[in-house]
């Protein structure tokens, strides 16, 4: 989670890092881990120190032309979420919504009833998914869950209403972790698969 990544300052520069910017296992700022927001304010803090290491306090450079941090620097100040360009590469919350869309949608398509071969092919997925998923702070808390020491949080697969339960509970213990509302699990069918009941 957030919380238990790298603290905020553990970096090589002397300014702490804008909250909940998430470090990389290599010490650097990682971007599908962090949110669009804190990301801004890390663009903008790096910014206004290359702006404040220049010798002139001019936002111009001797062309007269606008340098490319001050630019970045004013763009970042003007910018807000909603006008993020859609050809971005994703924040962490961008690309969870778009993991959360396919593992729903994979558990709505689930067989009812999931042979030998497919509850295999389902538990490879589950397990490499949750090392490769591309926030390594949100892919070990997910890992950690599934192997809880009780068991309790091992795949369900044996249909598509225990597996789509299944997920719905994964999803909630992101949401708790991060503070959401919990989700119904007792709609996750609606939601996912049927739609909504007029
Ligand atoms: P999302 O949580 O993305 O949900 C999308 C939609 O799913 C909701 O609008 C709702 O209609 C529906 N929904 C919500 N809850 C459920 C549920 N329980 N069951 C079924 N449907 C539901 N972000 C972090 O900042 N830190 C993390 O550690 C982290 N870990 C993640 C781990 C995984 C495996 C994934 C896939 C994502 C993780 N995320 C993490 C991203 C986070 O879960 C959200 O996707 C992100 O914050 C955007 O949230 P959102 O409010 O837009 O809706």
């Amino acid at each position: 989670s957030a919380s238990s990544s790298k603290p905020a300052g553990d970096n090589d520069s002397k300014a702490p890092l804008p909250k909940g910017v998430v470090l990389d296992k290599d010490g650097k700022p990682c971007r599908t881990c962090t949110s669009v927001a804190s990301w801004r304010a890390l663009t903008k803090q790096a910014d206004l120190k290359s702006a404040n290491s220049n010798s002139t306090s001019s936002p111009t450079s001797s062309t007269g032309k606008m340098t490319t941090s001050t630019a970045g620097l004013a763009a970042a100040a003007t910018a807000s979420p909603s006008e993020t360009p859609s050809d971005c590469p994703p924040d962490v919350e961008e690309l969870g919504r778009s993991t959360w869309t396919l593992l729903h949608s994979m558990a709505a398509t689930y067989p009812e009833k999931a042979n030998a071969e497919h509850q295999a092919n389902m538990s490879g997925f589950l397990k490499f998914f949750s090392k490769l998923y591309p926030c390594w702070v949100c892919a070990d808390d997910f890992q950690a869950w599934m192997a809880h020491p009780s068991g309790r949080n091992q795949p369900k697969l044996g249909s598509r209403k225990d597996f789509g339960w299944w997920m719905c509970e994964a999803h909630n213990e992101v949401n708790r972790k991060l503070g959401k509302k919990e989700f119904d699990c007792r709609l996750w069918e609606e939601r996912w698969r049927t739609g909504w009941k007029d």
